[in-house]
């Protein structure tokens, strides 16, 4: 490796690349290591789901745009969505933050009772963490969940043939990022701004996607579509096609995109922070994925299909045009 290189080149996934290769484990215990949304470790009959996802001010999240009450939701939601890709329950969370000695007590407060609240909503328990000084405000969080193995769904499994689904709309999140970034005062913007400051996690849609053996694969959509696609593509050895006009769009998205942007998709196709589901699963099942979807009320749309790998990731768009994406999504680093 070149000394002159720098992460800018390499990239977020790139480094992750680099350090699944330097760690290689033989634990017979572990399931899953590095490369899907949680490790999964073997514990007597059932699994153990771990994760852990970080908030840094200023680069995830701005003061200025969001209550701390809503910002203690989010550092738990974030990390219920990995949970929720696997189909599993969520169980215990230990929380580390940093934080600068002039930041007001009641900013920490309300941040606490945020926190409380998303773990009565998730039946989870806060059952430690750590505490620093720090020049911005850092969480950290570590969630832990359980599951049976057979019902575990991961990013591998993916099979050609199988359709891609996905829940809910995606490119909320991101226009919401937008109209902030803006400084815009939109009306009826709020959903998308709310989309973005307080994700919904489909744990509940998840655990009855696994526990009915429906999905063959699945991820959650945190950095973009296409980019999350690309993540469990390549997990599972095959490639894809998505229809551009197929994709869940909101009424509000569709409402102020042209006045935000002159691409009407690609807020969905490359907008991360909608932690919505992506998953794969057999035409047949369709269906059924349409009574889980009026059960939940969340929307089930078919977007795709998996094909062999060597067709890669290729986008329908609405005039049949077929192209290769060249920029996938959000990217530390790039
Ligand atoms: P997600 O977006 O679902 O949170 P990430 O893209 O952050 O997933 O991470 C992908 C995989 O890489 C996960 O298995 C995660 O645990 C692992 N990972 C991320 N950063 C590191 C790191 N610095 N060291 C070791 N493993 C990491
Ligand atoms: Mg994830």
């Amino acid at each position: 490796m070149s000394t002159r290189e720098f992460l800018q080149e390499v990239g977020e996934f790139g480094l992750i690349h680099r350090i699944r290769k330097w760690i290689s484990s033989s634990d017979p215990f572990l399931i899953q290591g590095i490369g899907d949304d949680v490790a999964v470790i073997k514990l007597g009959k059932k699994v153990l789901l771990v994760t852990t996802d970080i908030l840094i001010e200023d680069i995830h999240f701005r003061r200025s745009w969001t209550k701390p009450y809503d910002l203690g939701r989010k550092a738990l939601a974030v990390n219920l969505s990995d949970i929720a890709s696997m189909g599993g329950t969520p169980k215990y969370f230990l929380i580390s933050i940093g934080l600068p000695k002039n930041l007001p007590f009641s900013f920490i407060s309300s941040f606490y009772r945020g926190l409380r609240k998303e773990a009565k909503e998730f039946q989870i328990e806060l059952i430690g963490g750590d505490t620093s000084l720090s020049q911005r405000i850092v969480i950290n969080l570590c969630l832990l969940g359980e599951g049976k193995e057979e019902n575990i769904l991961f990013r591998k499994g993916a099979r050609v043939g199988d359709a891609l689904f996905v829940t809910g709309t995606l490119g909320d999140a991101a226009l919401g990022l937008k109209i902030l970034q803006e400084g815009r005062k939109i009306q009826g913007s709020n959903r998308l701004i709310q989309k973005l400051l307080v994700p919904r996690p489909r744990i509940e849609l998840g655990k009855a996607l696994a526990k009915n053996h429906w999905a063959t694969a699945m991820i959650d959509v945190s950095d973009g579509l296409l980019m999350d696609a690309s993540h469990l593509l390549e997990e599972s050895g095959v490639g894809a096609c998505i229809w551009e006009n197929r994709i869940p769009l909101s009424r509000s998205y569709q409402k102020w995109i042209c006045s935000l942007s002159n691409d009407p998709i690609l807020f969905a196709l490359s907008g991360g922070e909608d932690y919505e589901l992506l998953f794969t699963a057999p035409n047949e099942i369709e269906g059924k994925l349409s009574s889980l979807s009026r059960l939940f009320k969340i929307p089930i749309t078919s977007i795709g299909k998996i094909l062999p790998q060597k067709e890669g990731l290729q986008i329908i768009r609405e005039d049949g045009k077929v192209y290769s994406p060249s920029q996938l999504g959000f990217e530390h680093f790039k």
